[in-house]
């Protein structure tokens, strides 16, 4: 007996990175064996930022080997693309009549993807959040794993489901969100959230070499201009990273870092070393499925199969539910 449905979605917009494992990939795969797991890539939610459209299905592959090299199993869970499964443009649409606009102007995700692309202020941006309510609701999930800066679409998502079950009767349900002990990597910049639209990111995917050459850009403490300055690691993002991925020797770093014993070149070194050691297994494996693209697009076309299943189930509810024929 399963404890329940969730479902999550990433946005095909190039590989995955380190923030978008810690936040919400080492969940996807966790959870597989006590839930129902949904898992969507959003090419539609894509469409709202990207310019390179021809790049979707390239980055859907790219994507999807990398969530199969981490763990996440077709066997046990449902993965597939959003745009098979159209009944959530028709979700979408439906829930739009019950959001009032002040609801999306106000959203902080919205207010600073204005000040990214002041040209391309479309209503598909506006109206992103509905489709995330359409998604988590299309497939009825209670649980929701995502990074922190999606905090405001799933509180969003709960005041839509509440909405529409105070007008029309209890229908969907109201998911909850799920963090991890990392729902907020910083970037390599140690200032933003790490982020593949703002490039601070470091792939997953990433060779050895190519994987210290990101390491060795990290912003580390600003006080720290000398070498034989004390370090604060409280404040490094490096030493952040070492709690995930040095688990034996961050004591030993922490300790000389504040006794200036390690510079930030030799601390990032071994980061590197550390950082890379431990995707090795996901890079062999990652190599594996590459070698054959056409299982990746079969796995989606019966993932598309399974959700539709679901979807039509809920659709039909809801249809009655509003009154449509
Ligand atoms: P984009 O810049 O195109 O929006 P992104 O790097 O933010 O890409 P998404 O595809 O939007 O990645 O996010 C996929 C999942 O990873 C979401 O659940 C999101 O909350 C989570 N996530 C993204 N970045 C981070 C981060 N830096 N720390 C923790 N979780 C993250
Ligand atoms: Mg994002």
């Amino acid at each position: 007996m399963k404890k329940g449905r969730v479902f999550s979605g990433a946005r095909p917009t190039g590989r995955q990175h380190i923030g978008n494992y810690l936040g919400a990939i080492q969940n996807y795969v966790a959870l597989q064996d006590d839930y129902e797991c949904v898992y969507c890539v959003v090419d539609l939610h894509a469409l709202t930022t990207l310019t390179h459209t021809e790049e979707l299905k390239s980055n859907t592959l790219e994507m999807v080997l990398d969530w199969l090299a981490a763990g996440m199993d077709p066997e046990k869970s449902i993965i597939f693309v959003q745009s098979q499964v159209p009944q959530v443009t028709e979700l979408h649409t439906i829930l739009s009549m019950v959001t009032p606009m002040g609801w999306l102007t106000r959203l902080p995700t919205f207010k600073e993807r204005v000040r990214m692309q002041p040209d391309n202020v479309n209503y598909g941006l506006l109206g992103y959040p509905v489709l995330m309510a359409a998604d988590i609701t299309l497939y009825k999930a209670d649980t929701v794993p995502v990074g922190e800066d999606q905090a405001p679409h799933l509180e969003f998502t709960r005041e839509i489901v509440r909405r529409f079950n105070h007008h029309f009767g209890p229908t969907l349900v109201e998911p909850r969100i799920k963090l991890t002990a990392f729902p907020r990597v910083m970037g390599l910049d140690g200032v933003n959230k790490m982020s593949k639209s703002l490039g601070n990111h470091i792939e997953l995917a990433s060779p050895p070499e190519e994987m210290e050459q990101r390491v060795m850009t990290m912003v580390t403490d600003p006080q720290r201009r000398y070498r034989s300055d004390p370090g604060r690691p409280e404040v490094c993002n490096v030493f952040t990273f070492h709690g995930f991925f040095s688990p034996e020797q961050v004591q030993e770093i922490e300790r000389d870092c504040r006794k200036a014993e390690i510079g930030c070149v030799d601390c990032k070194r071994t980061l590197a070393r550390n950082l890379s050691a431990r995707l090795a297994p996901f890079r062999e494996r990652r190599a594996e499925l590459g070698s054959d693209p056409k299982l990746v697009w079969d796995i989606l076309a019966d993932g598309a199969s399974r959700a539709t299943a679901i979807a039509e189930g809920t659709m039909a509810e809801v249809k009655a539910r509003v009154g449509l024929p």
